[in-house]
C-alpha cells in the first residue's frame, strides 16, 4: 500500500517560522532540488492524537480549519493532518512543490504529524481501496475527533472526500474489518464525531469555533502554499484562488462565520448528528 508520509514535527509547540524561511524552503524546490532535502522521512506514527483533519488536497485543511487547528495546537492538543491526494492536478505548482509547502504549513500550525495517502487527485472514489487506506490512518492515529472536507462544494473531490472519510470513520470501528496494512494495528477505533469544514460554497454551520487570535497563524499557513495563492512573482496561469481578492474572501469568511456566534473570527463546521452537551451552560 502506498502511503507517503512527508512530515513530522515533535511536540505541540508552534515553531516560530518566518515567511522568508518558508519561501527559502519552497523556492529551492522550484529550483529543482530534491524533495528529500526539504522533507524528512518518518517512521509509522501510531501515536494517539486529539484531532485528525483530512483534506482532499494539500491546503484544504489550512484554508477552512487552519485557525481551529492552530488554536488546538496552541492549547497543547495533539493534531494531525492526512491529505488524501497530492493535488497533482492543480493548475499551478506540482505535487513536489505542494508537498514542501504542506510541510511548512504544518510547522506553522503546530500539528504533530502530517502524511499523504497518495490517492488520485480528481479520480479517487469511495471504494474498497480508498476506504481501507483511510480506515488504516484512523486506526493508527486513534483520533478523538475527525475533521473532513465540506459535505458538498464547487470542487467535486471535496464532497467525495467528505463521504469517504465519514464512511471510513464508521467502518473503522467494526472489529471484523481488516485493512491489510502492515503499519496500522488492526484494532477497531471509532472517533467521537466527524466535523465537516466549509469551503467554497456558503453553507450553514452547526458549530462555530472561535479563532480570534489565531487568524494570522492560519493566514501564514495558507500563504506557505505560495504556488497556489497570490504571488506577484509567479508567471503561472491565474486560477480562481490565485488572485489577491481570494484572500479577502477567506478573511471575510472568518468574519461572517464568527459574527452570528458572537466571535470576531470563526470557522464553521457541519456535523451529521445532534451536537451533545452536558449542560446548556457549556455552550456559548
Ligand atoms: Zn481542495
Amino acid at each position: 500500500m502506498f502511503i507517503e508520509r512527508f512530515h513530522k514535527v515533535g511536540g505541540t509547540e508552534r515553531p516560530n517560522i518566518g515567511m522568508s524561511e518558508i519561501n527559502s524552503r519552497t523556492r529551492g524546490l522550484r529550483g529543482g532540488l530534491g524533495r528529500a532535502e526539504y522533507l524528512c522521512a518518518m517512521s509509522h506514527s501510531t501515536a494517539q492524537v486529539d484531532v485528525l483533519a483530512f483534506g482532499a488536497h494539500p491546503d484544504d485543511v489550512e484554508l477552512s480549519a487552519g485557525g481551529t487547528l492552530a488554536k488546538l495546537a496552541a492549547e497543547g492538543k495533539s493534531c494531525a493532518i492526512v491529505d488524501l491526494t497530492r493535488g497533482e492536478l492543480g493548475t499551478r505548482g506540482s505535487a513536489e512543490i505542494r508537498a514542501a509547502e504542506a510541510a511548512a504549513a504544518a510547522d506553522i500550525l503546530g500539528v504533530s504529524h502530517r502524511e499523504n495517502l497518495g490517492l488520485a487527485d480528481g479520480f479517487f472514489e469511495v471504494n474498497d481501496e480508498s476506504l481501507r487506506k483511510v480506515i488504516s490512518a484512523i486506526r493508527r492515529l486513534q483520533p478523538s475527533v475527525v475533521i473532513a472536507n465540506a459535505l458538498n462544494d464547487r470542487h467535486p473531490d471535496h464532497g467525495r472526500a467528505a463521504a469517504l472519510v465519514a464512511r471510513a470513520a464508521f467502518l473503522s470501528g467494526l472489529v471484523k474489518i481488516e485493512t491489510g496494512s502492515e503499519a496500522a494495528p488492526e484494532m477497531p477505533w471509532r472517533p467521537r464525531a466527524v466535523y465537516h469544514f466549509i469551503q467554497d460554497q456558503d453553507r450553514v454551520p452547526d458549530v462555530v469555533v472561535n479563532i480570534e487570535g489565531h487568524l494570522e497563524t492560519k493566514f501564514k499557513a495558507v500563504m506557505a502554499y505560495a504556488s497556489q495563492f497570490h504571488d506577484p512573482q509567479s508567471t503561472e496561469p491565474e486560477t480562481p484562488i490565485s488572485s489577491p481578492e481570494f484572500m479577502d474572501h477567506v478573511r471575510g469568511r472568518a468574519t461572517s462565520m464568527g459574527r452570528p456566534a458572537g466571535f470576531k473570527h470563526g470557522e464553521g463546521f457541519e456535523v451529521r448528528r445532534p451536537v451533545g452537551t452536558e449542560s446548556l451552560l457549556d455552550l456559548i
